[in-house]
């Protein structure tokens, strides 16, 4: 392809070339070139036959027969001037122009093209053959190697790639008893879990080269160039074995090559794919040559990248339990000074369903927020803002809220509470508040005390009643809908739908599952199954039922604790947040005032205990 470009180049500039040597000979014509001033005196002393004009160019014959060449500056003044004697005037059509400026075109764009084509190449290469060598990192480039120890919170995955590190480092003793070493090891987890972290952490144990691609290196808008650069990744990692090559991404070149993703750039990565199977294929028993690769969507790859031979272990890495993130945030501990009043496992267990790179991020945005406030040791509080900014997002302080709408966000915000403390087998509640963060104008946080693997209907159930609270106590007290109930309403339905459609928990249905989850680590939406109409209708019926029902129960709730509902309210209004130890002291004084008197009735507010009454006195307290 390049080189029939190359050709036809140089032919364009041939033919080119040709056309101007004619040009000029023909205009040239072997006459001389003489004045315009001797030209004008010919005419005057009437010295002249014939002038023949081809544009500006004019060529003269005397009397005497003498033919030469001159320019002239207006040839129509010529032929004025030639009127009434005795002169033959020709007038030629003056293509020389013409032919002039289109092959000064010509030669602008293939120079063009040439200057640009040898740039472009020569990127090519320049990069093919920095590629593979610059991705080596590992002992040979001088970091610090990473090891397990950096590594804390997927012991199981560990374990096994410590495995690979004994053969990398060992090769004959596993060879010795027949034991074929595993090429591909696939790791597949969210993102965020360590698994690049892990590839290198082997790499370093083991004390081998480590090439580091990302699938999306080998994806290029050229068929054919993500192939060879496999080809050439490969070629080098053979002259530096034993050695660890890592891919990551790499659902950017083994997706599913029957899948329904886009037309375009799909033959490319085919190729780059067929190219990296093939390269797998080819390993002697005698190359160790060890290649990870990371994923955060199995469910999409190519089937035959999992075959033996290719990627035949395949490591899941979930996000650390409490355990985990207590261990990897000691790790990064050891970099940073804390303050005594920092309790890790108190964090741990704040963060659930953290990654460790989150837990990296939460350590660095609590270091950050005590350097901007100029302290030595980050403290407790840094890493409650921390974490606080992470899950909800920032402040947003531009935010201008009118009165009326403040006051029903602090219903809201109340409603969710009390019912979530009210009801049982819920989350204790973590905090409260009515600052807007992030796409949230308010918050009401609850936190496991454990990691929750397995949820019951009734901790389900309750779930959903706590989100119809904002709603349910709007309505009470306002009598209105608004808007501020989007994010519950979605949640609770996703809830609801998941419980009838996923968790059989439906008394009707019984335990059959409607719906199906393909979307691997990232969550997303699930696909319903093929269904009748009738059950469709069952299921869409299920689920209003269930919502409708735990949102009177809401209203019944909240209905009863009107009270409670607008002390909590008017205390959020002032101080705008509540941790868990406010929220209790205030709901205990209600409680204990109510079992005092008789029954507070719900149309009786003003009787409601103030809260200095009750011996704490929170407002003083934050
Ligand atoms: P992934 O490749 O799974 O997306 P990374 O390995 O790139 O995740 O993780 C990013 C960073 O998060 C790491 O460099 C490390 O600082 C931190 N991290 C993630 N998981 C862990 C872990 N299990 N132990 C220690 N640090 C971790
Ligand atoms: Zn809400």
């Amino acid at each position: 392809m390049a080189a029939l470009i190359r050709n036809l180049l140089i032919l364009m500039i041939l033919i080119i070339i040709g056309i101007f040597a004619g040009l000029s000979w023909m205009l040239e014509n072997r006459s001389p070139n003489h004045d315009y001033s001797e030209f004008i005196k010919h005419l005057y002393q009437n010295e002249i036959e014939l002038v023949e004009l081809t544009g500006n160019r004019a060529k003269v014959t005397t009397n005497k027969g003498f033919i030469y060449q001159t320019t002239v500056p207006d040839p129509a003044q010529v032929a004025a001037r030639a009127e009434g004697k005795n002169i033959r005037v020709v007038f030629f059509n003056d293509y020389s122009t013409l032919i002039f400026q289109t092959s000064v075109a010509f030669l602008i764009i293939a120079l063009i093209l040439v200057i640009g084509g040898t740039m472009y190449r020569n990127k090519i290469r320049a990069e093919k053959s920095r590629f593979a060598s610059d991705k080596l990192i590992g002992p040979h480039k001088g970091h610090t190697p990473i090891t397990f120890a950096d590594v804390a919170g997927i012991p199981e995955a560990k374990e096994e790639l410590e495995e690979i590190v004994g053969f990398l480092k060992n090769p004959k003793q596993y060879s010795q008893v027949g034991g074929n070493i595993p090429r591909g090891v696939l790791l597949q987890g969210p993102p965020g879990t360590g698994k690049t972290l892990l590839a290198k952490a082997v790499a370093g144990e083991s004390g081998v080269p480590f090439y580091s691609f990302s699938g999306s290196d080998f994806v290029e808008m050229f068929v054919g160039v993500g192939a060879s650069r496999v080809r050439d990744l490969f070629k080098e990692a053979k002259k530096n074995t034993p050695c660890i090559v890592f891919i990551d991404e790499i659902d950017a070149v083994g997706a599913s090559r029957t899948g329904s993703s886009s037309a375009g750039g799909q033959d490319e990565r085919g190729q780059t794919l067929n190219a990296l199977l093939v390269e797998m294929d080819g390993f002697d028993t005698s190359d160790t040559i060890v290649v990870l690769a990371a994923t955060n969507r199995p469910d999409i790859l190519d089937p035959a990248l999992r075959r033996p031979g290719r990627f035949d272990r395949q490591i899941n890495i979930l996000p650390p339990d409490i355990k985990g993130r207590i261990k990897i945030l000691e790790i990064f501990a050891k970099k940073v000074k804390l303050a005594p009043d920092v309790v890790l496992a108190a964090i741990g267990q704040a963060t659930p369903g953290f990654t460790g790179a989150e837990l990296a991020n939460l350590v660095n945005e609590a270091a950050l927020l005590a350097g901007r406030k100029g302290k030595s040791e980050i403290g407790a509080h840094e890493f409650d803002v921390a974490r606080d900014r992470i899950l909800m997002g920032v402040e947003r302080k531009g935010l201008v809220m009118t009165d009326k709408d403040r006051n029903a966000l602090a219903y809201h915000e109340a409603g969710h509470a009390i019912i979530a403390k009210k009801l049982p087998e819920t989350d204790p509640l973590h905090k409260i508040t009515i600052i807007p963060r992030g796409r949230a104008l308010g918050q009401t946080q609850q936190l496991p005390l454990n990691d929750r693997h397995a949820y019951s209907y009734n901790y389900l159930r309750n779930r959903i009643t706590i989100l119809m609270g904002g709603r349910a106590a709007e309505k009470i007290v306002f009598n209105q809908r608004s808007t501020g109930a989007q994010g519950d309403i979605l949640q609770a339905t996703d809830i609801a739908t998941s419980m009838i459609c996923k968790w059989g928990m439906s008394e009707t249905l019984g335990p059959q599952a409607f719906v199906i989850d393909d979307s691997g680590f990232l969550g997303g939406p699930s696909q319903r199954l093929a269904m009748g109409n009738e059950t469709s209708r069952q299921i869409d019926q299920e689920i209003g039922e269930l919502l409708e029902n735990c949102y009177q129960e809401a209203i019944e709730i909240l209905s009863q604790e009107q009270c409670l509902l607008k002390n909590l309210a008017e205390i959020l209004l002032q101080v705008e947040t509540l941790d868990n130890e406010e929220f209790e002291i205030i709901t205990e004084c209600s409680i204990k005032k109510e079992a005092a008197d008789p029954p507070v009735r719900k149309d009786t507010c003003s009787t409601c205990p103030a809260i200095d009454n009750c011996g704490h006195n929170v407002l003083t307290q934050s």
